[in-house]
């Protein structure tokens, strides 16, 4: 598969065409942004980490049923994915109090919920990624009823299926965001990546931050704390294919 002119360059990833228009090719960065592009940096290693990371877990869902745009890990920083619409939201999916939310809602960080909480953000940095309801997105025609419907059930079930997976490698899975998008035949899939830029990770028995709020919060040790995760997910460095 031959890649093509780039179409896009977000802050973590760089988005090419193909010579088949089914297929885009992503290209993970070691750049780093926080606060909606207030705080730059770069992280070394992230790309490639992010890269694996993202590609284990998206396969390892598709093993379990999760549809993901996830084709083939070209390099380590490439991968294949399906050409998908991305339906315009940030999909939260909260276990645990943390970032935003316990700061909105003035609960401690670490708090444990009675339910697993599921937030939607309309995807757009000049305002912000502003949070939205469900009547916001149907009224915006962000997404049709159904296509909401299958996206919160997905959501629930990746977090069923991370949670369980992360447990096993001594991480808690307190909150992360997906994306979806839309296959040309109109089929919800998972897009985008997950990551540590993506998730909170804590270490299940020293509660440590395995995760971007080392970058975020200046807590050192960043690069770090990717390669652990990469570590309790993969192994040790090994062949780059799963
Ligand atoms: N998140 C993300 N991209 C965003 C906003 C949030 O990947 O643009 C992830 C973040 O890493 C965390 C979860 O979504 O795992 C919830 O983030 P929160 O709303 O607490 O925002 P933050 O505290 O990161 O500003």
């Amino acid at each position: 598969m031959q890649k093509l002119e780039q179409l896009y360059e977000g802050k973590a990833k760089k988005v090419f065409k193909t010579d088949d228009a089914s297929y885009y090719i992503v290209e993970y960065k070691d750049d780093a942004t926080a606060g909606n592009g207030a705080k730059k940096g770069t992280i070394a290693g992230k790309g490639p980490i992010n890269n694996r990371v993202t590609n284990h877990l998206m396969q390892l869902l598709e093993r379990q049923g999760v549809p993901t745009h996830f084709v083939k890990e070209l390099s380590d920083r490439e991968t294949v994915v399906k050409r998908v619409e991305i339906v315009p939201l940030e999909v939260i999916v909260r276990n645990i109090a943390a970032g935003s939310l316990a700061k909105r809602l003035g609960v401690e960080e670490g708090t444990r919920m009675a339910r697993t909480v599921l937030e939607y953000c309309y995807k757009d940095d000049a305002l912000g990624d502003p949070m939205v309801n469900d009547t916001h997105i149907l009224a915006m025609g962000w997404a049709t009823e159904a296509e909401l419907r299958e996206i919160a059930a997905l959501s629930f079930r990746i977090n069923d299926i991370l949670g369980a997976t992360l447990k096993d490698a001594g991480l808690e899975l307190v909150d992360f965001k997906l994306e979806f998008g839309r296959t040309p035949e109109g089929q919800i899939i998972l897009a985008d990546e997950i990551s540590p830029d993506t998730c909170r990770f804590w270490d299940t028995k020293t509660g440590e931050k395995l995760d971007k709020d080392r970058f975020r919060r200046d807590l050192g040790g960043v690069e770090a704390a990717y390669a652990e995760v990469r570590r309790r997910l993969l192994g040790p460095e090994g062949p780059s294919q799963a």
